[in-house]
């Protein structure tokens, strides 16, 4: 039985990992869930598999999860502390699956411990890159990537030497508004944003992907994850999502992954790893898709890919300050604060004002890293009308 721990289990990656546990429910012992505010779906996910623990992040919901689980036997706790305290818990492979920068310390801790970390939350590689990286190989951690694009890049490179890499390409859907006329991306509304033509996942990272912030979280990740030059990186919209990445060798070859877009599979190889099992992923009719399209990013339209550049050229905690005036941005934009576009200006606007700041270039600790992530979010409110 492999012991297994889910942070952010309520959410969309959250849940599609327990439908494969589900699957094969006599092979998993889930120890540990955490946690938002949905604390009912927690604790029915508590009780359906006979966790050890379930935590909260909201220390104000604790007496609810209590209440939703008397009589379970099932520990509760809630807050920060705890849901870094859930990760010392002993488990074989911990799904790191919170959204934000908040899901950094339960991830580390969990590498701390020498675990498999299945790394779904991006933003720690964005933030934390070198920390990340650094903890897993001091304890023999191994860290599986779960983003699609990433996932596939990964299995492109099984058996195959990192010199031999010329280049990384990410595909993109393009989003929500790919097609739009760029004079009406101004007046975008929530709701517009938060429709993914082809993947079903969390509200967050959906309007990421119609503003392609996503798409460059994902190419830092890139960069920090395969230790890859930023200029060896390349992003192409595909707006069919069938190819998740393509890795391009010294040869010429290009290896793409091709595949329904679901994120099971890429939670699924991760689970898995090192061995394949069977997936409920649909299978592809290559004739019924008929032709694949490929065409390069209007950076007009997508400024964010140009600050994602950016950002890795400075190098140092550009990361985290990125990470974090995203994650305020849109808290803004969600809140209908500011319009889709002036995310990208407030990005940039805090960018500029932290470029040479001290704080940036300080050695990648976790108190540094979270200190950045907060002046970031703090200087949002400076760039910003709001
Ligand atoms: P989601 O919004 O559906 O779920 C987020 C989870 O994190 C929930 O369990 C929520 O309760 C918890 N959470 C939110 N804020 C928290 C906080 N401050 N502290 C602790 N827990 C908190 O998000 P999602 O779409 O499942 O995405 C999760 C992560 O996976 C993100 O980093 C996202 O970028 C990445 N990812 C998601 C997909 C996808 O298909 N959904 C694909 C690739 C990568
Ligand atoms: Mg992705």
């Amino acid at each position: 039985m492999r012991r297994i721990s889910i942070f952010g289990a309520t959410g969309s990656i959250g849940c599609s990992t327990l439908d494969l546990i589900r699957r094969r429910r006599s092979a998993f012992q889930v120890v540990a869930l955490t946690g938002g505010q949905n604390i009912d779906k927690l604790a029915a996910q508590a009780r359906e598999f006979q966790v050890e623990l379930a935590v909260t992040a909201d220390p104000a919901r604790h007496n609810d999860l209590k209440a939703a689980l008397a009589g379970s036997g099932i520990a509760t706790a809630a807050g920060p502390e705890a849901l870094i305290e859930a990760a010392d818990r002993p488990a074989d492979w911990i799904m790191s699956a919170i959204v934000g920068a908040a899901g950094l310390a339960p991830g580390l801790r969990a590498l701390r411990h020498g675990t498999t970390l299945a790394l779904a939350n991006k933003e720690s590689l964005v933030c934390a890159g070198p920390l990340l990286m650094a903890e897993a190989r001091a304890h023999g951690a191994r860290i599986l990537p779960v983003d699609s694009e990433h996932s596939a890049v990964f299995q492109a490179l099984v058996g195959e030497d990192m010199a031999a890499v010329e280049r990384i390409v990410i595909t993109a859907s393009g989003g929500a508004f790919r097609d739009w006329p760029l004079e009406r991306l101004a007046k975008a509304t929530v709701a517009e944003a938060s429709n993914h033509p082809n993947w079903d996942m969390g509200q967050r990272i959906t309007i990421d992907s119609a503003s392609m912030f996503n798409k460059a979280l994902e190419l830092i990740e890139t960069h920090e994850f395969f230790d890859i030059a930023p200029e060896k990186i390349e992003t192409v919209v595909h707006p069919e999502s069938l190819i998740h990445a393509l890795v391009g060798f010294r040869d010429g070859a290009l290896m793409a992954h091709v595949g329904a877009p679901d994120m099971r599979h890429a939670i699924g190889y991760a689970l898995n790893w090192p061995a394949r099992r069977d997936l409920p992923v649909a299978r592809l009719d290559l004739a019924q898709v008929g032709a694949l399209t490929f065409r390069a990013p209007d950076p007009a339209r997508y400024p964010a890919l140009r600050l994602a550049h950016a950002v890795m050229a400075a190098g140092g905690l550009t990361g985290a300050a990125f990470n974090g005036a995203k994650e305020r941005a849109l808290d803004l934009f969600i809140a209908g604060r500011i319009g889709f576009l002036d995310m990208a200006a407030a990005v940039d606007g805090v960018l500029t004002r932290l470029a040479g700041d001290p704080a940036l270039s300080a050695a990648p600790t976790l108190d540094n890293v979270l200190h950045v992530d907060q002046i970031a979010r703090d200087e949002v409110a400076r760039v910003t009308a709001a």
